[in-house]
């Protein structure tokens, strides 16, 4: 709690200002002559353009770098800058990457579509299943991704586990913790060599900012911060990373209600009549709990549902529900749910097929609504979804 309130501030040096200042200013006064380039700024380079380095940037980094208790942290647009940061700044023509076979959809496509265009080979594999990991991770693997917990399933990837095989391989092993926020996993502490966050989800907590990070050792962090940061630009705006920054004073607060509501939520749809399944790590029925147990210190306030003729209710969810918004994202103090038709993802992201596909419907079936357990009372929530389900 206190790191999450006081790490990376300090009150102004001239002004005493309590609360963080936001330095706008794209450039700064320098006194002596610096490099144009990147390659040669020295880690305490004093401050000389926003897109290299930004002092309200730096406090959300510094204060991510303190939950996480990573050594390096580099902030960036959005989450899906800050993965393709890490994934273009590492990745080489004739690299193997090993990615899990259902994620965020974004992640997916960008290695499906973009990476294998330039030539790196991606194989994907059930990486919630360390058998299915080993056979994927083998000599030659440059890289391997895990999501968890995954998108949409809520599947959970065994961090350490996962580690040991990459690490055993040379390979480097990289964890998007979206869903669970530094509050449940520390996927550093556990041997991953990366974090990655969409700080638009729980961290900023408010759904009224985007960003993303990397985090980890430093030096594997340099080329992340001269691609990623300085070349390929997608660097944060100072207001953004403000806004963020007093999101996350509040974080391990929020998390401890969203799993208190997420809970009695799971508890409630799991007794109604009309739901076939419901998915949360922090239910005694998820075929992984064993592994939530030890893997996460909270459950966080994402699940997944199965229902009777799913699709046919999501009209009436957009007109009817009064407190839910029928929309994407996650994370926010206000609640969310949204359908994941499963031919539809596997149409326009995942394209799985065989046991892969057996292995996605075992927990995801023909869809599933993903719900983000907001803020708000857990009875008003249950009320909402009571009067569509019937
Ligand atoms: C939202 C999300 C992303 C992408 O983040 P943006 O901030 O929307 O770019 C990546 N991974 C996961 C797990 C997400 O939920």
């Amino acid at each position: 709690m206190t790191r999450a309130v006081h790490s990376g501030e300090s009150p102004d040096a001239v002004t005493g200002a309590s609360a963080p200042n936001i330095v706008m200013s794209s450039t700064f006064v320098i006194d002596e002559p610096v490099s144009f380039s990147a390659q040669d700024k020295p880690d305490d380079a004093p401050y000389v353009y926003s897109r290299w380095d930004n002092p309200t940037v730096t406090v959300l980094q510094d204060k991510l770098a303190a939950l996480e208790e990573a050594e390096a942290c580099r902030c960036f647009a959005s989450g899906m800058a800050a993965t393709s940061a890490l994934l273009l700044s590492t990745l080489s023509q004739g690299d193997r990457l090993v990615m899990s076979d259902s994620n965020y959809p974004g992640t997916a496509e960008l290695a499906r579509k973009t990476l294998t265009r330039l030539g790196v080979d991606v194989v994907l594999a059930d990486l919630s299943d360390l058998e299915a990991a080993a056979q994927a991770i083998t000599a030659g693997v440059r890289l391997v991704w895990a999501e968890t917990p995954a998108n949409p399933t809520l599947r959970l990837t065994d961090i350490r586990g996962v580690a040991e095989l990459a690490h055993s391989v040379g390979a480097e092993f990289a964890v998007d913790s979206t869903f669970a926020s530094p509050v449940a996993t520390r996927p550093l502490l556990l041997g991953a060599d990366y974090v990655v966050h969409s700080l638009t989800k729980y961290c900023c907590g408010h759904g009224d900012a985007m960003g993303g990070a990397v985090l980890g050792r430093r030096d594997k962090l340099k080329n992340v911060e001269s691609d990623g940061q300085i070349y390929m630009g997608g660097v944060i705006s100072p207001f953004n990373a403000w806004l963020i920054n007093r999101g996350l004073a509040t974080l391990p607060m929020r998390m401890q209600v969203h799993q208190t509501n997420a809970t009695r939520v799971a508890e409630f749809l799991e007794g109604h009549k009309k739901v076939k399944k419901v998915l949360y790590p922090g239910l005694s029925s998820h075929p992984q709990f064993d592994l939530a147990v030890r893997q996460m210190d909270n459950y966080s306030g994402m699940l997944s549902v199965q229902v009777d003729n799913g699709p046919g209710l999501v009209e009436r969810m957009m007109s009817d529900l009064k407190i839910f918004h029928y929309a994407v994202s996650l994370g926010h103090h206000r609640s969310l749910i949204y359908w994941l038709g499963t031919d539809d993802l596997m149409q326009s992201s995942y394209a799985l097929e065989g046991p892969a596909l057996i292995a996605y419907r075992a927990f995801a079936g023909d869809g599933v609504f993903r719900i983000s357990v907001g803020l708000e009372d857990p009875e008003d929530l249950c009320d909402d979804l009571a009067q569509i389900l019937g």
